[in-house]
């Protein structure tokens, strides 16, 4: 029977290598769809529009909301982002775990609207990592950095609101803890409502019988 997929979101401080996590969970598994958020954001070197993200103008970004076409969306240092909704319904319907990567105002929208969504918080090993990693990635000017780095100051008063975390000190391990928490979710019953109709309707044809 066609079960319907778990809606997810990530989240995590910039840096803690939620993309790469992502990745990973992607290439070890196949039952998963990682949805491709819209943003007015510039690209960074080796982006491409429709991969990493659709890389819209802010009026392309306004119409999209007026058109009800995004799940959610979220202003972040400066620029939008937001979920486009057709391609999570329509995976989600496939039986695809989607995979949202989004900041914590989108997370928790979606957890308003998908009661039955599970959010993740990816956190790193120590802050002086973190710092290391930011700097090491090379993309951000030192102030683009400070911006994120106090972002995630706002970000952590919020962490308790998530359902899960997990800690990003080895990747291995991370990627199946991750999968992990999220096969523990499918075994919801909100997730087999027609399995267990289908035995309500059993069992009632069984008395009937009798
Ligand atoms: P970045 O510019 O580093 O790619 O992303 C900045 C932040 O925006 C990250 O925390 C990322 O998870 C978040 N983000 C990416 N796509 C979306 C989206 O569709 N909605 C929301 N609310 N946040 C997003």
């Amino acid at each position: 029977m066609k079960q319907k997929g778990v809606l997810i979101v990530v989240s995590g401080f910039a840096g803690t290598g939620k993309g790469t996590l992502m990745k990973r969970l992607l290439s070890d598994y196949d039952t998963y769809a990682l949805s491709v958020s819209m943003t007015t954001r510039s690209p960074r070197p080796g982006e491409e529009h429709g991969r990493e993200y659709f890389f819209v103008t802010k009026e392309e970004f306004e119409k999209k909301i007026e058109e009800g076409g995004l799940i959610e969306h979220a202003c972040y240092c400066d620029n939008y982002y937001g979920t486009p909704r057709d391609y999570v319904e329509q995976k989600l319907e496939e039986g695809k775990n989607v995979i949202l990567e989004i900041e914590v105002q989108g997370a928790l929208k979606v957890k308003e609207r998908f009661p039955d969504s599970i959010l993740i918080y990816v956190l790193p090993p120590s802050i002086p990592e973190l710092e290391k990693r930011l700097i090491g990635r090379g993309t951000e000017t030192p102030e683009v950095i400070h911006r994120r780095l106090s972002r995630a100051t706002e970000e952590i008063r919020e962490i308790q609101k998530y359902d899960y975390i997990v800690v990003n000190d080895d990747l291995d391990r991370c990627v199946v803890q991750l999968h992990s928490i999220i096969s523990s979710a499918q075994a919801r019953p909100y997730y087999h409502k027609e399995f267990i109709s289908r035995l309500a309707d059993e069992l009632a044809v069984l008395m009937k019988g009798e």
